[in-house]
């Protein structure tokens, strides 16, 4: 009665042994065979740890060489033409091609996963997508587990609607068409599944806690259908996670065994909606209680709290415990966290803890709570601890109006700003500038682990960090730019670094979560409440303004981008903890302007990523996001210039969040969606300063001065030449001194032939 039921476990390892492994195998440093035991060891050690750690159902499918959707793809047969020389390999070249790119063949696209910071593969489709089924990776590591360990696993899937929904070059009318290419696929697989005994399926589906079209539910219905038939043997959970799904009746009446709702990021939704429509019968509840995406231990009064309710419409015998969705999103243990002590500790659960959590709800669910009194009482002595703790008590009293937007408008308006600014720097035409990082060399990088580990001491440290502003001062100006950067040597990461100088942050040695391929981040923790202690980067900024005569733009990581690169408390709104990072980060602008610079960029290429995944609902979030940004820099005075970094944001679609944050001057990410992004300024205008990449900084392929120029050209067609920055896409700290230079060169180049031209 009661099972405990895991969604998916993180891939990487205790140490990043994934990750290690992956990557020597890259260089060819690890031989395909011994990579191949590598990752197999770790499968087998994952499904051991859960099933020690109580897991009645394993998941199956969710550990991967790179990306679960990637493995979706292969197995399909979803393979775009540019890789068919690669084909007839099959294996792990083609695979990590379609990954990685391969010499002149351009990578797939990648994507984050919902608003979650895991990034997939996407599958790419073409009017002559045939898909079928070319390998069943899900029957393979079925039978590893049965015959290694003798478990009877859950093999995991993407449904068919979800990978539908994320492939590209599927318009909204041809879904259907793909539907039914793909079903056949599905339903082959499943029968390989159910001849070899397999008995629960889970197919993921949080496509369906977004919006879903009117005309999209009659297609899941026959989906289902049509895999209910192909594999009656099956018992088959639809998963859905992130948010509640609105049209719970219908979803609720698919022709499955299971439904998995998320109780965590629903906001109470799901109960509403099951007391009010009940649960059929015939169905068992994915019941996920335990936040399978945040590292803070559940409350466990609360989780108890919605399983009696659930317990009224549902027998315990048809509830699964599970997380809220896979534990990919979560660091794997807290066993090696050596340096988090007390209340620090004590709040953070880890996937294998998370783990123990629904083991003590299952107890808890089977036997009564006075099984569980010990666990519960403990429980409730950490939650009133954390309630009480100072640190997050400590604007209980003052806080600020969190609504009073107006205070933080800048004074006048932008075209009196613009004016004040050009009489103050008397900028040419199409000014050119860098997003921020110059390159960080191994050199820089060596340094940087030395001093942290108390092999190189703080002055030493420092040296090297002026030494290299120094030198790229010299270099910036030599090159012509004319506005500079310090260039950011001081940072490896963009959000840890403003975490360590501001009170209220909390860090793992040990928290990684794969971010995408082998890459992991060690997001930082926002356990109490956020304050500026001192400055954090007063000291480098004013120091290259002091070598050179031109403007030295300070570098900020904006309240957004910091949100959502942390993991963040959940017992405050996010907008609160978004409202304190803002205030924090303010007390930095007002140093450095109080310092004398007087052009300060505070960079937001987060704002679209932390969209929730339902439309009608990023008025509100938008709202408090762009008041975020203005409470950041609303107070400085006219002549200071307010410049903000999106990347890539969806220009189009974030447009009026993007004005409403009145900086004077904006970047934005175009190599990777030119034309579309030049046509929504032909569109709507853009009347503030605004700098389109004119070459892609992820890429060492640097276009030559005339492709730039005509990427200028074409900017111009839209935006007023007193408008336009020149600029290259994104941060510079990926690329090389020589390709940095030559780069930037052509850039500067290119902007002066140009006004040459107006
Ligand atoms: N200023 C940052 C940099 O140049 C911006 C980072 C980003 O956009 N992701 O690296
Ligand atoms: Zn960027």
């Amino acid at each position: 009665m009661g099972t405990v039921s895991n969604l998916g476990y993180p891939r990487i390892g205790e140490q990043r042994e994934w990750k290690k492994a992956l990557e020597a195998y890259w260089i060819g440093e690890l031989p395909e065979e011994q990579l191949e035991g590598e990752l197999k060891r770790l499968r087998l050690h994952h499904l051991r740890k859960q099933q020690a750690a109580g897991v009645d159902l394993i998941a199956v499918g969710d550990f991967t060489r790179y990306d679960h959707l990637l493995d979706h793809s292969v197995a399909f047969g979803l393979v775009p033409e540019r890789f068919a020389g690669l084909q007839a390999d099959g294996g792990s070249a083609l695979y990590f091609a379609m990954a990685r790119g391969a010499e002149g063949i351009a990578a797939c696209e990648m994507t984050k996963w919902f608003n979650t910071n895991y990034h997939y593969i996407v599958p790419e489709w073409t009017q002559e997508s045939a898909p079928e089924l070319r390998s069943n990776p899900w029957l393979a590591d079925f039978e590893e587990a049965k015959s290694a360990l003798g478990i009877v696993t859950k093999p995991v899937l993407v449904g068919p609607y979800t990978f539908v929904r994320l492939s590209k070059g599927i318009a909204s009318g041809a879904r259907e068409q793909a539907v039914h290419k793909l079903l056949p696929v599905y339903a082959q697989l499943l029968v390989q599944l159910e001849a070899a005994g397999a008995a629960w399926i889970q197919l993921d589906e949080p496509a369906l806690a977004g919006d879903v079209d009117a005309g999209d539910w009659p297609l899941l219905s026959e989906i289902y259908h049509v895999l209910r038939a192909a594999a009656p043997q099956l018992k088959l959970m639809v998963q859905t996670y992130f948010d509640a799904v609105d049209n719970y009746e219908t979803l609720v009446s698919l022709p499955v065994d299971g439904i998995g709702l998320d109780f965590v990021h629903d906001r109470g939704v799901s109960l509403r909606q099951i007391a009010k429509f009940g649960f059929p019968s015939q169905l068992v509840l994915g019941a996920g209680i335990v936040d399978g995406r945040n590292i803070w231990r559940s409350d466990l009064t609360a989780a108890l709290a919605v399983l009696d309710c659930l317990k009224q419409c549902i027998p315990p015998e048809r509830i699964m415990l599970q997380p809220s969705c896979s534990l990919l999103h979560v660091p794997v243990t807290l066993k090696h966290e050596k340096k988090l002590q007390g209340i620090e500790r004590l709040a953070l659960a880890f996937a294998d803890e998370k783990l123990g959590e629904l083991a003590v709800l299952r107890t808890a669910l089977r036997d009564g709570i006075s099984a569980v009194k010990l666990e519960l009482q403990d429980n409730a002595l950490l939650f009133d601890a954390l309630r009480q703790s100072p640190g997050r008590n400590r604007f209980a009293q003052t806080s600020v109006s969190m609504d009073d937007g107006a205070a933080f408008s800048r004074r006048s308006a932008f075209n009196e700003r613009r004016k004040a600014q050009q009489a103050k720097w008397n900028l040419p035409l199409l000014p050119t500038t860098t997003i921020g990082s110059l390159p960080q060399t191994p050199e820089i990088r060596k340094a940087r682990q030395q001093w942290r580990t108390g092999k190189l001491d703080d002055t030493a440290y420092e040296t090297l960090i002026r030494a290299k502003i120094a030198e790229w001062i010299a270099l910036q100006e030599a090159i012509g730019l004319d506005v500079l950067v310090h260039g950011e040597f001081e940072r490896s990461d963009r959000v840890e670094f403003f975490g360590e100088c501001l009170d209220g942050y909390v860090f793992t040695e040990n928290g990684w979560v794969q971010s995408y391929g082998s890459r992991c981040v060690k997001p930082p923790v926002v356990f109490g409440d956020v304050a500026h202690i001192a400055p954090v980067t007063l000291a480098e900024t004013v120091y290259a303004a002091s070598l050179t005569s031109k403007p030295v733009k300070g570098m900020l990581t904006g309240p957004l981008t910091m949100l959502n690169g942390s993991f963040v408390r959940t017992d405050i709104p996010r907008k609160e903890v978004a409202f304190q990072l803002a205030d924090a980060i303010r007390a930095e602008v007002e140093a450095l302007e109080a310092a004398g610079i007087g052009m300060i960029q505070v960079d937001e290429p987060a704002l679209r990523e932390g969209a929730p995944l339902k439309q009608r609902e990023w008025k509100e979030y938008l709202g408090w996001g762009v008041e975020a940004f203005k409470r950041t820099v609303g107070t400085v005075r006219d002549t200071t210039q307010i410049h903000t970094h999106l990347c890539y944001s969806d220009f189009h679609e974030m447009l009026g969040a993007i004005r409403d944050m009145d900086a004077d001057v904006i970047s934005l990410e175009t190599s990777r969606n030119h034309g579309t992004l030049i046509e929504s300024l032909h569109s709507e205008a853009y009347d503030k300063g605004i700098g389109l990449g004119v070459y892609d900084s992820h890429s060492p392929f640097i276009p030559d001065t005339a492709e730039m120029e005509r990427i200028i050209l074409e900017a111009l067609d839209a935006v007023p030449p007193e408008l336009l920055w020149v600029n290259p896409d994104c941060g510079l700290k990926t690329r090389s001194i020589e390709e940095t230079l030559r780069s930037l060169r052509r850039m500067v180049e290119a902007a002066d032939r140009i006004r040459g031209s107006l």
